[in-house]
């Protein structure tokens, strides 16, 4: 294989940044992946109904970081798009994350003010002052009524833990809000891409400087690879040190079985998102793609998410017992040179879109600081 500057696995997030960066800056860049397209889990294509349609689940790009945004906005278009969630509790529909319209419809009362809504919260939330997991982390601000009918199962689903068994940063990731706003997220920037993510990461990697190879697991040619400056891995990072004997312990990771369903009918669903934190199912949410920028099909594709154990990871599992394994491969990890360990899988962290694409930016600064300081947060 011919020699390269900079060699990357992985092309998600973390690693198709690097590839950019790097290449413009004058280096060859050889990114590889085990998969037979780029992109990583944000990958989307037209299915077979002519929808646009993220094989690894929704991802809805939210930010507050002016230079990610800036970064983000050179190599797509992008429309604004709010996110939404919705919640079939009980025999009832409401806005997730909790907010006026959640406790009016759920308990049939009528609040109406801000006032009314922190009134209701005070009654109902158990404090805890520093929430030690995700449990109190809920309880601490709805209350254990809405934390049963909202949080509890959903949880046990997503993550075969209960609340109490996670870190209250999980739970912590949804806010609870006092008034009528039903957005998911409040970050200055949300949108999607416009002629989705996958055209967007091929406009981050079109670059004379890049070579991509697709469908090639690292571990399988690693042998064949050498003169290379620096060596930036993306993937699990046990499977890094599967071969290191003192590492034994493996680190937990969820997967999701996504299970797609096309329909011959104009819309299933109100919302691009239903989530059912409900005992009675199985799976966690119901994504119907067509919402997203409002794609007009007279057919319709759902995809159900269950999540499991065993499959592709997915989301890392924030604990103190993972966090404790986690800091044993990180150890090991920090002794090589010139590898470098990027992004959700390799960093064992929860991170979102944005919180990705600023580390690869800041690891790039971080490594190259000769360079002018190109992306100010
Ligand atoms: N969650 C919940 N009920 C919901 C939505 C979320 O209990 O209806 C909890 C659950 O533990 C989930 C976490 O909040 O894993 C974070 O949710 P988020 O939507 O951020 O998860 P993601 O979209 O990353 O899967």
């Amino acid at each position: 294989m011919k020699n390269y500057d900079i060699l990357i696995i992985g092309a998600g997030i973390s690693g198709s940044v690097l590839a950019e960066r790097y290449a413009r800056k004058g280096k060859s860049v050889l990114i590889m992946d085990k998969r037979d397209h780029i992109a990583g889990n944000c990958f989307d294509y037209k299915d077979q109904n002519g929808i646009l349609t993220s094989k690894y689940g929704a991802h809805l790009f939210h930010t507050n970081d002016e230079g990610v945004w800036k970064y983000v906005n050179r190599f797509s278009d992008w429309y604004k798009w709010e996110h939404k969630v919705i919640a079939r509790v009980d025999d009832k529909t409401v806005p997730i994350p909790v907010n006026i319209t959640t406790v009016n419809t759920l308990f049939n009362i009528n609040l109406t003010t801000e006032v009314e809504m922190q009134k209701w919260l005070a009654d109902n939330r158990i404090e805890y002052s520093q929430p030690k997991n995700g449990e109190e982390a809920v309880l601490n601000r709805v209350g254990e009524v809405l934390y049963d009918k909202m949080f509890k199962h959903y949880t046990k689903k997503q993550w075969d833990k209960y609340p109490a068994e996670l870190h209250a940063s999980v739970l912590e990731r949804i806010p609870v809000r006092d008034n009528y706003d039903d957005r998911y997220f409040s970050d200055i920037h949300q949108a999607l891409p416009k002629g989705g993510y996958t055209q967007m990461f091929e406009n981050i990697l079109d670059h004379p400087n890049i070579q991509i190879l697709l469908n090639t697991d690292y571990f399988e040619v690693m042998d064949q690879l050498s003169g290379y400056e620096k060596l930036f891995y993306t993937g699990p990072v046990d499977r890094f040190f599967e071969f290191n004997d003192k590492l034994t312990e493996k680190l937990e990771y969820r997967s999701i079985n996504f299970v797609t369903e096309h329909l011959e009918k104009e819309y299933f669903q109100e919302n691009s998102v239903v989530n059912y934190p409900g005992k009675d199912v199985e799976f966690t949410r119901i994504v119907e793609y067509k919402h997203f920028g409002n794609q007009q099909s007279d057919k319709t594709t759902i995809v159900k998410e269950f999540t499991v154990d065993e499959g592709e990871p997915y989301y890392p599992v924030p604990n103190e017992k993972n966090q404790e394994i986690y800091s044993k491969y990180k150890e090991e990890a920090d002794k090589l040179t010139d590898v470098y360990f990027v992004g959700r899988l390799a960093n064992y962290k929860y991170f979102n879109m944005d919180q990705a694409f600023r580390n690869a930016l800041d690891l790039f600064e971080e490594l190259e600081c000769s360079e002018p300081k190109i992306l100010e947060n």
